[in-house]
């Protein structure tokens, strides 16, 4: 059995509730941790995991919510006391790369891996087989580097995560009969902001892509004022789960 764990329900906005996105997908072969906000890093230490544990680093897309500890990620890989050995692979979206080489060049040697080979990849059409995962990706409706993903493990189960989106048959298509299909639901319902979801759209797309169980994620403070999940069942009539961090769900 395969789990996922929320290492950070919340945005970009500083919240004592819900840190900056980050989730870990822990199968039987392979720890992928999906987006890596401020703090992430650290949090991760909460259920054992280290940064020396990551097989796989996916990036959903560039915003600093997303991604600001991919730097942090490098210099513990290069400056703890226990050099990272085992390669990483770090994939991301349209554009990834030439991100990424900018930061090198602020960044340079501090983060040029000295003891382990690191590849920096942007996600193609074809599915990437990765130990007992396969991974598919989709662009969303967010960025024009913005991406989902779905994984699927070796028992036959699926995990779909949106990162950043708005609605779009994209992310239905990529959700589509997922075990456990991971949204964002950044605003209630009424003050729903372009590029991102609201809870009904969050309930249409588990409606049209008939996943098993929806879990929705990436919430501003403005979710907690509410009932977001009773917001989302007036569409979706599945299983809801609302977020929090160090949550862990079972695939
Ligand atoms: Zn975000
Ligand atoms: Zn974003």
């Amino acid at each position: 059995m395969s789990d996922v764990v929320i290492l950070g329900s919340g945005t970009g906005i500083p919240s004592l509730r819900r840190g900056s996105p980050g989730l870990l997908l822990l199968s039987n072969e392979t720890r992928v941790l999906m987006d890596s906000g401020s703090g992430v890093l650290r949090r991760m230490l909460d259920i054992g995991i280290t940064y020396h544990d990551i097989d796989l680093l996916l990036y959903t897309h560039l915003h600093p919510d997303h991604i600001a500890d991919f730097i942090p990620i490098l210099f513990a890989c290069k400056y703890a006391d226990l050099p990272r050995d085992k390669d990483l692979l770090c994939l991301g979206g349209p554009g990834f790369e030439a991100h990424v080489n900018q930061l090198k060049k602020i960044y340079g040697r501090w983060v040029e891996p000295r003891s382990y080979h690191l590849a920096i990849e942007e996600v193609s059409q074809k599915p990437l087989l990765f130990r007992d995962l396969r991974i598919f990706s989709k662009p969303m409706a967010h960025t024009p580097e913005s991406v989902g993903y779905r994984i699927e493990l070796a028992d036959g189960k699926s995990v779909a995560v949106s990162g950043d989106t708005d609605y779009s048959r994209d992310v239905v298509e990529l959700a589509t009969e997922a075990d456990l299909l991971i949204l964002e639901c950044s605003f209630p319902e009424g003050k729903k902001v372009e590029g991102h979801l609201s809870p009904s759209l969050a309930g249409r797309i588990a409606l049209e892509s008939h996943c098993r169980r929806l879990l929705l994620t990436h919430l501003y403070p403005a979710c907690d004022q509410v009932n977001i999940v009773e917001q989302c069942r007036e569409v979706f009539k599945g299983e809801i789960i609302l977020a929090e961090d160090l949550m862990r769900i079972g695939v």
